[in-house]
This record gives structure tokens, C-alpha cells and sequence, in this order.
């Protein structure tokens, strides 16, 4: 295997990869953070005349919207991405979460939990 330097744990095609990786996470971020509609609550009027995040502070957006919504959103959030992840499509992984985090919620409140 080929190092990039004497003494490198990575091969120059890893350094490659990871660089084109930082140079592409800026506007992955933007686009993130436009799909979430982040640019309702951004601080910056030019996001939220554009509708569309702008600049370089879309992780802070991401973070605020996550922070704004309740423990039960959160879950369905987290549950659909990994339907996502294992095939389903957007629609079906927001329906299916929801109803498996609905059922959830229902029996903690059986069983006298605060749903969170
Ligand atoms: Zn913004």
C-alpha cells in the first residue's frame, strides 16, 4: 500500500478522498439545512428572504432547528432516517416511524412513563 509520506497512517488516495470530502461538507451542510427549511428561524435575513440557507453557519441552523423540536419529534427523526437508510423511501420511513414512535409514546403513558 502506498503512503501519501514517510510516517502516514493514510494512502494518498484516502488524503484525496477525505480533502474532496471537506471541500464538498460546506454546501452538503447549505443543503441540509435548506431541505429542513432551516432558513424559518436562521438570524440572518438573507436566508430567510432566499428561503434557502446562505454563509457558512448552516451547522448552527441544523443545531438550533434539532434543539427547537420535542423529544418525540426527535425520535421520529432519527427512526425514519434509519428506514431510509434500509430502503424505504421518505414517505413510507416518516409513516412508519411515526406510527412505531406513537406506539411507543402510548405505552409509556400505559405503563405511567413521561413520554420525554
Ligand atoms: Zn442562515
Amino acid at each position: 500500500m502506498a503512503r501519501a509520506r514517510e510516517g502516514s497512517a493514510f494512502t494518498p488516495q484516502q488524503i484525496a478522498e477525505y480533502e474532496a470530502y471537506r471541500r464538498r461538507r460546506p454546501q452538503m451542510l447549505r443543503d441540509i439545512a435548506t431541505k429542513m427549511q432551516c432558513w424559518n428561524i436562521c438570524e440572518r435575513s438573507a436566508c430567510r428572504r432566499g428561503k434557502t440557507c446562505l454563509g457558512d453557519h448552516a451547522s448552527a441552523c441544523i443545531s438550533a432547528v434539532i434543539r427547537s423540536v420535542s423529544e418525540e419529534e426527535r425520535a421520529i427523526f432519527q427512526l425514519a432516517l434509519q428506514l431510509r437508510i434500509d430502503g424505504l423511501d421518505g414517505k413510507a420511513a416518516w409513516a412508519e416511524a411515526s406510527r412505531r414512535i406513537a406506539r411507543q409514546v402510548a405505552a409509556m403513558a400505559g405503563l405511567g412513563l413521561p413520554a420525554g
